[in-house]
């Protein structure tokens, strides 16, 4: 412990629409700093994989293409659309990365949001679907079945990135640090300097009663990532309901299942993941969530305009 020095290097950069931030604990601040930076590197790597807002990322490539032929992609990004599948059949299609059409249709690719059309909702919502992402891997290649079916990895990517990023950390001989994106996914690397796990303070819903404590909860996390979904990420109000950007894909609509919800696993890829179908999900998904992963720690707030109701399993909440 001794040779921890007691200044922490911090490393930030603008990626994936939002700030990374990296804070690194250790003997030597030069090669703490080099880490912090190749890690930060691999995000951008990442991102210029997997946007769908860059045309010429391997998913913008198959999003333009795969409806007319097979795409090749690399290894990496049909891994990470193996592990997306498995995870959407595993959460009974909360989560599914062809939710693009839906998206879209609900004015929330590259926007704020707006009601859409009832029948373009219908007709955004027979796009959508796993069933219609054909993944070849003796050819590392994806097909799509139909036309109109586009990928979106918006619920998984950064959770991809920060799974990376900490990876070359950890390669670098990095024992104690924390890495996030734009606070909804972090991973606690070891422990702090002292011993102590890393803890994230987790705020409530904006609409909750005044009487209740500012914070929810303070989660430790020691080699563990946590992802935060909420409907307050990125959301707009109609006629006195807030329709915000996770869709169930099942029904077409903004999901009014839970409005918050936070879920602890050692991996980031699945915590991205599974926090945005826990949203979609609400409390009952909580059982399916710890069927899957039985050592995850989760909680749920749901309630709509009404007393918030949380669910929460391994997570003490302030009252
Ligand atoms: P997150 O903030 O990780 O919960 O991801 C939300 C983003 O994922 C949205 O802005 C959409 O781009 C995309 N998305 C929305 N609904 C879903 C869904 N049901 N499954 C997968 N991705 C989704
Ligand atoms: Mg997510």
């Amino acid at each position: 412990m001794s040779s921890l020095t007691p200044e922490p290097v911090t490393l930030a950069r603008h990626a994936m629409a939002t700030r990374f931030e990296i804070v690194l604990h250790g003997a030597n601040p030069v090669s703490l700093r080099a880490a912090g930076e190749e890690a930060l590197n691999e995000v951008d790597r990442i991102e210029a994989l997997l946007s769908v807002y860059r045309p010429t990322s391997e998913i913008a490539h198959v999003n333009a293409r795969a409806a007319r032929k097979p795409v090749r992609v690399s290894p990496e990004v049909f891994t990470l659309l193996e592990r997306a599948r498995d995870l959407s059949v595993a959460t009974g299609g909360a989560f599914d990365i062809t939710i693009a059409p839906l998206v879209r249709c609900w004015g929330f690719m590259g926007g704020t949001g707006a009601m859409p059309d009832p029948q373009a909702v219908a007709e955004a919502r027979a796009k959508v679907g796993m069933h219609h992402v054909e993944l070849d891997r003796r050819n590392f290649s994806v097909r799509f079945a139909r036309n109109g079916v586009m990928l979106d990895l918006g619920a998984i990517g950064k959770g991809h990135a920060i799974e990376g990023a900490v990876e070359l950390l950890r390669d670098a001989g990095v024992t104690s640090a924390l890495l996030h994106g734009g606070t909804s996914t972090v991973h606690a690397l070891g422990r702090q300097p002292d011993g102590e796990p890393w803890k994230i303070a987790l705020e409530r819903p904006p609409n909750s009663p005044e009487s209740a404590a500012e914070l929810l909860a303070s989660i430790p996390l020691t080699d563990e990532a946590m992802s935060v979904s909420a409907v307050w990420g990125r959301s707009f109000e109609n006629d006195g309901r807030r329709y915000g950007h996770v869709i169930d894909p099942r029904s077409g609509l903004p999901t009014e299942a839970a409005l918050l919800c936070a879920l602890v696993l050692p991996s980031a890829t699945e915590t991205d993941a599974l926090s945005t179908a826990l949203l979609t999900l609400g409390s009952t998904g909580v059982e399916t969530i710890r069927a899957l992963r039985p050592t995850a720690r989760c909680l749920v707030v749901a309630g709509g305009s009404t007393v918030p109701q949380i669910t929460s399993h391994g997570i003490d909440c302030q009252p």
